[in-house]
């Protein structure tokens, strides 16, 4: 088994539960006493976030890519980076290592052309709803991308920061979640990308009329295929860098 080098912290909640996916499923494909091999660098997310609210990706990106070094330092054969906001900067952070970096776009557009859709919603940060780097990289994949207008935009992206990455899981936001997508489906989404790894700490399946893709769990079933190829195997397509 390769070892799976995870950059997480961004946030913490959603690295535990990437952690706790990542040896549920190499238990269910190994059996017996499997578990996942790897590595967790887990950042002080307080620091990110004040450079992304400045604006300052390079500096973020840097920080990452050093971390990313070091994960593969201490022996990681594939790196993770647990947070969807952050693959803005994920060409600089697979600039600066020898392993793939496992893009979470990739493992997300997998699964929703698998599933035979065409038009998707699309729910994250701020960052990751305006910003071209998740929706061009679904878009590539042939899918047409649809985000929240303005006011649901804002809704979606203070509920991540002011209650997800904290732990907090409440009520009513998860309604205003369920809203959220029934406008986006109302425009012609057939399904939504969770496209921050915390949501599906808030909402799932049974939450929305539509198909969820949630990014965490697409990301791990990529990191596992990637941890059990077999040597020489060549490497799976949502591999980049
Ligand atoms: N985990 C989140 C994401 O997937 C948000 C936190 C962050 O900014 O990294 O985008």
């Amino acid at each position: 088994m390769r070892t799976i080098g995870l950059l997480g912290g961004m946030s913490w909640e959603s690295s535990a539960l990437y952690y706790r996916l990542l040896n549920e499923t190499v238990r269910d494909r190994l059996g017996g006493l499997h578990s996942a091999r790897c590595l967790l660098l887990s950042v002080d997310f307080a620091g990110i976030e004040r450079l992304q609210a400045a604006g300052d990706w390079a500096a973020a990106g840097a920080l990452l890519a050093t971390d990313a070094r070091a994960l593969q330092a201490a022996g990681a054969d594939v790196v993770v980076l647990c947070t969807n906001t952050m693959h803005t900067v994920a060409d600089v952070v697979a600039d600066a290592i020898d392993v793939p970096l496992l893009h979470i776009g990739d493992s997300t557009a997998g699964a929703v052309t698998a599933a035979g859709l065409s038009c998707i919603g699309l729910l994250g940060t701020r960052y990751t709803m305006e910003q071209p780097f998740m929706a061009d990289r679904l878009a590539a994949a042939g899918l047409e991308v649809l985000v929240p207008e303005k006011a649901d935009r804002d809704r979606v992206h203070r509920v991540i920061y002011e209650e997800l990455v904290l732990g907090i899981v409440r009520d009513e936001s998860r309604q205003a979640y369920r809203d959220v997508v029934d406008r986006l489906v109302a425009r012609g989404a057939r399904g939504v990308v969770l496209g921050c790894t915390e949501i599906e700490l808030l909402i799932g399946p049974d939450d929305v009329d539509v198909p969820t893709f949630p990014t965490t769990a697409l990301h791990v079933a990529a990191a596992v295929e990637a941890a059990l190829a077999s040597d020489g195997a060549a490497p799976p397509p949502t591999i980049t860098g």
